[in-house]
């Protein structure tokens, strides 16, 4: 019964891409501890460094003193206190949207918009580097899927002009692509969606508090108040965890009725939404980190061009592109070794031949450590 799983995984262990788990004890937002030894994060997506703010732990720790540790029900049965309100008008504002809606996770959050939007008679259109649940929401909603080249405008425009005019259609898109970094021309993407008469989301969840003076794509762009559909999540910069769609008010109460990974999970509890309340407060409140994270971003990649290495200096995410699964697992051994984790990510997350380090900067670490960890990547790839 269970030899066809154990071939799955020795096949994995061939191929060099088994994965487990390792436990982390987090120090502060870039310093953990494992097996009694002190590493230095450089794969989280902890961007504004904010999971160790005192201010956003004590309203977590308020939060839960108020309202509970748990919400016990689902949001529409008796899950909803008095912080979600709150949370929706504030990320409705900041996205500069009618309305939002707090889903549980940005995962669930792709999942059961895209379904509850389209169906077997809807088309959409989807980036080839599209983050995995974006792929699983087209997928469970049942619509046609038409995969566009990455961030390739003209390929979408050749795959518009051959579907029917009439035709429900629906254009998604990361807003920074989670495991390459770059920005998607939203632009571009908006006036295509208008021409063609389509929908069109943006995931967030790596725009979020990092470009658009931290509203995120389309306010790197101009495009505040236009984007159909702005859906991220809160557990990236805002150093929580939870998901959020921001859109109209229609599109919004059509989600309470119709997403059901909405209506059928029970609501987040009092920490998570009374922590991503005061993260969201504090980057409109405080430009300072937003800036530090900029600054940040600038410095580690002129630091790893000094040391001869290539990469992209758009956001906090350096793609060190590797190639061989187990080239990438052996520079990121190396890292370890030298006390920085700089995870290995390999296919089905990349394409087959791309496997790469990603490394990510975020406003908490201090120059001392980027340079540290450009010296120890430049040793770590001339091993290879
Ligand atoms: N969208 C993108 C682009 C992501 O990178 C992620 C998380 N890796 C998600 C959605 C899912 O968000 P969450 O972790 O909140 O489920």
């Amino acid at each position: 019964m269970y030899e066809y799983f154990q071939q799955q995984l020795t096949d994995k262990e061939i191929s060099h891409n088994f994965r487990t788990i390792k436990e982390y004890h987090p120090i502060d937002a870039v310093r953990v501890v494992y097996d009694d030894r002190e590493y230095l994060m450089m794969a989280s997506n902890n961007y504004l460094g904010l999971t160790f703010d005192s201010r956003v732990q004590s309203a977590a720790i308020e939060a839960v003193q108020k309202y509970g540790t748990g919400s016990g029900g689902a949001r529409l049965v008796s899950g909803t206190f008095p912080l979600f309100t709150e949370l929706e008008r504030a990320i409705a504002k900041f996205k500069y949207s009618e309305s939002a809606l707090i889903f549980n996770t940005g995962y669930m959050a792709n999942v059961g918009t895209i379904a509850a939007l389209c169906d077997k008679n809807s088309i959409v259109f989807s980036d080839a580097l599209n983050h995995a649940s974006i792929i699983d929401g087209c997928r469970l909603s049942k619509a046609a899927i038409q995969t566009y080249r990455h961030c390739d405008t003209e390929h979408l425009t050749y795959l518009l002009n051959n579907v029917p005019k009439d035709t429900h259609k629906l254009i998604v898109t990361d807003g920074v692509f989670s495991m390459d970094g770059d920005i998607a021309p939203l632009d571009t993407l908006y006036e295509l969606s208008r021409e063609y008469n389509a929908l069109i989301m943006v995931d967030d969840a790596h725009a979020t508090g990092v470009i658009g003076e931290g509203h995120g794509t389309s306010a790197h762009f101009g495009l505040d108040g236009l984007v159909d559909i702005q859906l991220g999540t809160l557990s990236k910069a805002l150093g929580s965890v939870g998901g959020y769609v921001a859109a109209s008010k229609i599109i919004v109460d059509y989600l309470v009725n119709f997403s059901r990974s909405f209506i059928f999970s029970t609501a987040l509890s009092p920490a998570d939404i009374g922590a991503a309340l005061a993260a969201l407060n504090l980057i409109e409140t405080d430009i300072d980190i937003y800036e530090r994270l900029q600054a940040n971003v600038a410095y580690m990649a002129r630091a790893l061009g000094t040391f001869g290495i290539e990469s992209t200096d758009t956001t906090p995410i350096f793609p060190i592109i590797i190639g061989k699964n187990e080239d990438a697992l052996a520079v990121s051994h190396s890292l370890w070794k030298s006390g920085i984790i700089g995870t290995a990510i390999r296919p089905p997350t990349v394409p087959v031949g791309e496997s790469r380090i990603r490394l990510t900067v975020t406003a908490a670490h201090t120059r001392e450590q980027i340079d540290y960890v450009c010296r120890s990547l430049q040793q770590a790839m001339s091993n290879i």
